[in-house]
């Protein structure tokens, strides 16, 4: 079987009725670009930058971090979507300057892009090594846990200054560096087509909407037989996430492990999904897929989905999507 999937690796992710969909990996380290490159994918989509912060008192300085982000343009072919810091509440480090009072709910606290515009100098630090490795490659910088449009605006308004900084300095950046927003909570789905218009790209985070939208703590091991991807309340929000991208021609991918899932491949389909972000080990099963699926057929079933209010339909029509265990 793995042979199989190997031969997969150099052909391109189109479905059998000639849609591209884009496939790209989620990192943690720089070293996990040796497996994005071994399976083909066309860049990452997600770079989570936590380890970084992790396992040591202090935090890193800009060049420490620019050099990392250094080591993975270098190494990857095609765009880098680097995510601004997330860490708080399941994503805990170390650094006294970082960790405050205990907070009741740290899933609701002060946490991801919460945590950077209240300490607005460690998101500095942050902003000006993404600004600088720009100038080497296809660099994004995407948004965590964005809940309304002040935030977005303003981490945007920093990094306008930090670029006319730059500017001042002498230093290069990507004048064109696209600037989006994960979408992981309930109320930016809802609101995206507010956000819409100020964000670059969005990235829908299936971990973090599900918990959020399902009131789910994705830690809590008592409650996780009820963390389900295919409650129709989380596909109407990422139906609705996708919608509001295609209007506005911004493009929509996914980063939660539900784009990882081959379960689900057709369903996102389906809804509309075109750009996927998984783990890397996950790419070229998905990509198997892809290339079976007819998209035409798929987006009718996905509409139907969508509009109907017949809750027996609803399951019916998943269990035609989702790729159920018998
Ligand atoms: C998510 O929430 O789906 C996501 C991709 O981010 P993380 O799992 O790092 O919170
Ligand atoms: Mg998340």
């Amino acid at each position: 079987f793995r042979a199989i999937l190997e031969q997969l690796r150099d052909v391109p992710s189109v479905t059998a009725d000639g849609h591209p969909i884009e496939l790209l990996c989620n990192i943690e380290l720089p070293a996990d670009t040796a497996h994005a490159h071994g399976v083909g994918a066309a860049g990452v989509g997600l770079y989570r930058t936590e380890f970084l912060y992790m396992n040591r008192e202090d935090t890193p300085d800009e060049d420490e971090q620019y050099q990392a982000y250094l080591s993975v343009i270098q190494a990857v072919q095609g765009p880098i979507t680097i995510r601004t810091l997330d860490l708080g509440a399941d994503k805990q480090v170390d650094s006294g300057r970082i960790q405050g009072p205990t907070p009741n709910n740290p899933a609701l606290g002060l946490r991801a892009i919460r945590l950077c515009l209240k300490d607005e100098e460690l998101f500095r630090v942050q902003l000006r090594a993404l600004l600088r490795a720009s100038a080497h490659g296809k660099v994004k910088v995407m948004l965590p846990m964005i809940s309304n449009l002040n935030e977005l605006l303003r981490a945007r308004a920093l990094i306008d200054e930090l670029k006319q900084e730059l500017r001042n300095e002498g230093r290069a950046f990507d004048e064109q560096l696209q600037v989006g927003a994960m979408i992981e909570v309930p109320a930016a789905a809802l609101a995206a087509n507010m956000l819409a218009p100020h964000a670059d790209f969005f990235s829908i985070g299936t971990n973090d909407l599900i918990q959020y939208t399902l009131a789910i703590d994705r830690v809590d091991d008592e409650v996780n037989y009820l963390y389900d991807p295919l409650h129709p309340a989380v596909l109407n929000l990422i139906y609705m996430t996708i919608a509001a991208g295609q209007r506005r021609g911004i493009a929509v991918s996914m980063c939660g492990e539900m784009a990882s899932d081959t379960r689900y491949t057709r369903l996102l389909l389906a809804l509309g999904l075109t750009e996927f972000s998984m783990h890397p080990s996950s790419v070229l099963e998905v990509k198997k897929l892809i290339r079976e699926s007819n998209l035409a057929e798929l987006r009718a079933v996905g509409q139907r989905l969508i509009d109907t209010h017949d809750p027996d339909e609803v399951q019916a029509l998943i269990e035609q999507l989702a790729t159920l265990p018998e």
